[in-house]
């Protein structure tokens, strides 16, 4: 299982990456509000100043959980200072960027739908009369070109990387969740191992690998003995942890290349790579063994559980996946009709 902190998509899209934003422009902001001082526009520096303050506020809502009203503040200082900005040093400052870089961020908030389809539309309103605005009137505030060039390059760059960033970050959310869901599909939930999805799928690429390289394995049928009784005289609370402990016991025997799922209700499939049926066999009565001696505990009460084992060693590959779990099942009710605690394996 993935640790809760990966599972909570919640958190990481709208704190960390918000966050991340916010530091990073009130980082950008404490080396290039100095710079700015030295342009003579203490508009533009003020300005600035203001900003950097209300992305600290913005940091400060994040945390308590305002994810909107944090963004809400943050997108609005960031979209008034790119306007205040083109108006002082004209449309080559490049600080028209931020409209741009803005609009990403806020289809990216906590926002309705419909809240964010305005915040975009005002953002392109904005550009188009700042725009229009800037063409026909000459900056408030004209820089020399030394200045021009560097502002255009900084905004440029900052623009571009936190775009990108952010559209980096979230396709890294995107696919964690997606590891999570196709974890969570393919594990049995009470038990934590593979479920019978998994299974199948592990069976149809064992299947193609044993046709391509011819390397034998087993497969085992694994069934808890009188597991009805269990449930009929302690619980269903109890079964549920029996099976759990079966499944953790079981687990722990798996080499590297074991295979465990549960099929369904108290049966398990096993399946090992060996190049010869002893190894199979082995493993099985280790299995068998194992649980056998295993003293599971119940409210304080010690209960003794015993498995029956039945399976098949395959060899042959003019046989289906189908066929070697019914032959497997097969050898499964002898073991049980021979009197349980047993294992019976054949080679097929
Ligand atoms: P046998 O030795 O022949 O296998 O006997 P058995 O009692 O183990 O077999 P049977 O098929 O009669 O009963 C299996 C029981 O397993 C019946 C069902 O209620 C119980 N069972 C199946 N899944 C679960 C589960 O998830 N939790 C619990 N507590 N019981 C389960
Ligand atoms: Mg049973
Ligand atoms: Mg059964």
């Amino acid at each position: 299982m993935q640790k809760r902190q990966d599972i909570d998509i919640e958190t990481r899209q709208y704190y960390h990456q918000a966050n991340l934003v916010y530091i990073s422009t009130i980082a950008a902001d404490i080396i290039l509000i100095p710079i700015i001082f030295f342009t003579g526009s203490m508009v533009s520096f003020f300005g600035n100043l203001i900003g950097m303050l209300i992305a600290l506020v913005a940091v400060y809502l994040n945390k308590k959980k305002y994810y909107g009203l944090s963004a809400l503040l943050f997108i609005g200082v960031i979209t008034a200072l790119g306007v205040l900005q083109v108006l002082l040093f004209g449309l080559t400052s490049g600080f028209m960027y931020y409209f741009f870089n803005m609009s990403v961020l806020i289809v990216y908030t906590k926002w309705r739908p419909s809240l964010k389809f305005i915040g975009v539309l005002i953002e392109i309103i904005l550009f188009g009369v700042t725009f229009i605005y800037a063409i026909y009137n000459a900056p408030f505030y004209p820089l020399e070109l030394g200045w021009i060039i560097f502002f255009h390059s900084i905004n440029f760059v900052l623009n571009i990387t936190g775009v990108a960033n952010s559209a980096y970050y979230y396709i890294r959310i995107a696919q964690d969740a997606q590891k999570t869901l196709s974890l969570l599909a393919t594990t049995d939930y009470l038990t934590g191992v593979n479920n019978r999805v998994a299974f199948d799928q592990f069976m149809q690429k064992r299947k193609d690998t044993f046709n391509h390289n011819k390397r034998p394995f087993g497969l085992l049928m694994i069934d808890v003995d009188f597991f009805k009784r269990i449930n009929d005289t302690y619980g269903h609370g109890c079964g549920d942890d029996i099976l759990k402990g079966i499944a953790s016991q079981l687990k722990q025997e798996r080499g590297n290349q074991d295979f465990i799922a549960r099929y369904g209700g108290e049966e398990f499939v096993y399946v090992i790579d060996a190049f010869d049926q002893q190894v199979v066999l082995e493993v099985a009565e280790r299995l068998r063994t194992k649980i056998e001696q295993y003293a599971f505990s119940y409210q304080g009460q010690t209960i003794n559980m015993t498995i029956s084992i039945g399976g098949v060693f395959v060899t042959s590959n003019r046989t289906t996946e189908y066929e070697w779990i019914l032959a497997a099942d097969e050898h499964l009710y002898e073991a049980k009709a021979e009197g349980r605690n047993k294992v019976i394996i054949k080679t097929f």
